[in-house]
């Protein structure tokens, strides 16, 4: 068993019926958790050299910064609609119902940066792949996706097919 699974909690029925959600502020809170999280994420990449970390909005803030700092890398947070000040480009994508968007401020990413994408969760890899095209249409290298956690029954590895996709623990 992976370590750091202990210290995921598990709440049945958030954000709505039927979601079985990760919750990874029980691993925050935990110093030693953090730091065990921490080293596999670093380990999943390995010696690539990384010139950019994107974070998905929110969760994936935290350990993209952690990442971004050990790769002597920039990081460059991808957030919901609205909510970057300075000139962005975005990606729409599905949901179940209707549709969703991510952007990201224009000048985040030059021609050819090697580019590491982090996010907590990968579940049906809607939100990731769209992050991939925004990388994509700024000329950046997408190195790997890589999550925390692996949703293997949600298929978001089919959806990231063109990608290496990287993940600290598989359900
Ligand atoms: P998706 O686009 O379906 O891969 O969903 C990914 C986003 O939704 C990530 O930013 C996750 O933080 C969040 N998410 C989806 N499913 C879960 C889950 N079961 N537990 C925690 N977060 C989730």
């Amino acid at each position: 068993m992976n370590e750091i699974e202990q210290y995921i909690r598990v709440i049945q029925d958030f954000p709505k019926e039927g979601v079985l959600f990760k919750d990874i502020a029980t691993l925050l809170q935990n110093p030693k958790a953090m730091q065990l999280c921490k080293k596999q994420l670093i380990d999943l990449v390995g010696d690539q050299k990384i010139d950019k970390v994107i974070g998905i909005e929110s969760r994936g803030f935290f350990f993209g910064t952690l990442l971004a700092a050990h790769f002597n890398a920039g990081f460059i947070p991808v957030r919901k609609p609205g909510k970057l000040p300075y000139k962005t480009i975005s990606e729409l994508y599905d949901l179940e119902y209707g549709t969703d968007a991510v952007e990201i401020h224009i000048d985040a990413i030059k021609k050819g940066e090697r580019v590491l994408i982090h996010d907590d969760v990968l579940a049906t890899g809607g939100t990731a792949n769209a992050v991939c095209k925004l990388v994509e249409r700024l000329g950046g290298e997408i190195v790997q996706c890589n999550f925390i956690i692996q949703l293997d029954f949600l298929n978001g590895k089919e959806k990231l097919k063109n990608y290496t996709i990287a993940s600290a623990l598989q359900y």
